[in-house]
């Protein structure tokens, strides 16, 4: 059984990145951008007022107070998408809308709600300040700088540089294409009713969802019945198809627990195949001609628990990026869940935050079998392997697993 530490470094010394490729700018979200993005423009492109109100030149309103009321003349309205030719006046207003172009001439926009107008008359009672809700020219970013660098992940907001920039496509590093396998006699289609002795087969839909969420390429090969020359055949498949092959089920000691056999036959580099984690100790990696397999246990929680905790780290690594862990800090049990020594404890919780501090509440049976509490939580409290029963009262480290 190998600790989590050495698991992890032992797959990453198997993981390298797989090249780069041109997504269109949509299909490039959570990839990891594999060129610097300059801009092709000024943004932005011209002088754009920030509100609705009145261009104006500010130096016509020096003198202006309540007790001093400045008249204009109101020339005409600018609204987006407009562009005005002429230039305006000392004494002239142009009604303006956000985001249109503010004339020549004009340096302040007065808001609407600081002013009345009557027919074309506008009527200012304070001092304007040159600039005063006008977007400069070129503020943002200028024709030839550096947008986003290299190696940055896109996350919606560079989506949203990159289509104000124009690129309807970047460079980004390849993810792996993820096969995925799921075995068991009692697996039955979602839309089945289920008979004596079968369950849905929900691990097919959470690891192509854990997949797919990180925008990797997952290649469902279906249920597998619990048959090794069945089997074989699939994973050969499998591994001819794919840069990662991932197995549910069949992974521990029973009579019909095929994978490992299975990858002995074929020749496979077995790694591990025990962590000592709890959810998740039967995982064993493998790799063959430079093809990662990973074979995880078929109890639900595990299976994401050890998806969450290897294979993603693996794919992102591969896709270019850092570790995306988030951070542990400390919590403090509401109530007491038992365990035994032995392994590193993953329990799921709530985990609620009171002033400066957290607090862990049970959400229900820590059976790896069970999703429902996995669903229910929003975090992990981390339970080390020297500890046995944890108490409510007790603190240890927890983080954040998805916020509702
Ligand atoms: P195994 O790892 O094959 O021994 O399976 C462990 C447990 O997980 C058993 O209770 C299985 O019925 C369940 N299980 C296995 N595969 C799936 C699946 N694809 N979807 C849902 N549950 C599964
Ligand atoms: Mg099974």
């Amino acid at each position: 059984m190998v600790n989590i530490d050495d698991a992890l470094n032992m797959i990453c010394k198997e993981t390298k990145i797989l090249g780069i490729e041109n997504k269109d700018l949509l299909s490039s979200i959570n990839r990891v951008l594999a060129e610097d993005i300059y801009s092709k423009d000024n943004l932005p492109p011209f002088n754009k007022s920030a509100m609705d109100g009145y261009a104006i030149k500010s130096n016509d309103t020096y003198n202006c107070s309540k007790e001093n009321i400045c008249e204009l003349k109101i020339k005409g309205i600018i609204k987006a998408g407009d562009f005005l030719n002429g230039t305006l006046k000392n004494g002239e207003a142009y009604k303006i809308m956000t985001g249109a172009p503010v004339p020549k001439g004009a340096d302040a926009v007065i808001e609407i709600e600081k002013v009345e107008s009557k027919e074309d008359k506008l009527l200012i009672f304070e001092q304007v300040k040159e600039n005063n809700n006008v977007i400069k020219f070129g503020e943002e970013i200028k024709i030839g700088d550096l947008a986003i660098n290299k190696n940055n992940i896109i996350r919606p907001v560079e989506i949203g540089v990159l289509a104000s920039l124009g690129y309807s496509s970047v460079k980004v590093y390849k993810a792996p294409t993820v096969a995925l396998i799921v075995t068991g006699d009692e697996l039955v289609d979602i839309k089945s009713n289920i008979k004596n002795g079968q369950i849905r087969n929900s691990n097919e839909y959470s690891l192509k969802a854990l997949v797919t969420n990180l925008n990797a390429e997952a290649l469902s090969l279906g249920i597998v019945s619990d048959d090794k020359e069945i089997l074989k055949e699939k994973i050969k498949y499998a591994l001819e198809k794919a840069d990662i092959v991932i197995t549910s089920g069949g992974a521990s000691v029973g009579d019909y627990d095929f994978v490992k056999d299975t990858l002995k036959e074929i020749g496979a580099d077995i790694k591990f195949s025990k962590i000592a984690i709890k959810p998740g100790k039967p995982v064993t990696f493998a790799t063959f001609n430079e093809k990662l397999f990973f074979a995880l246990p078929g109890n639900p929680s595990s299976l994401i628990t050890s998806f969450e905790n290897f294979v993603k780290p693996t794919i992102e690594k591969i896709m270019g990026k850092g570790n995306s862990n988030l951070e542990e800090f400390p919590v403090t049990l509401m109530d007491d869940f038992k365990g035994k020594p032995g392994r590193q404890k993953y329990v799921y919780v709530e985990i609620k935050r009171k002033d400066k501090d957290y607090y862990a509440y049970k959400v229900g049976s820590q059976c790896s079998n069970h999703l429902m509490t996995m669903s229910r939580a929003n975090g992990i409290i981390i339970i080390p392997k020297e500890v046995g029963n944890a108490k409510a009262g007790e603190v240890f480290n927890g983080k954040f697993i998805f916020r509702k």
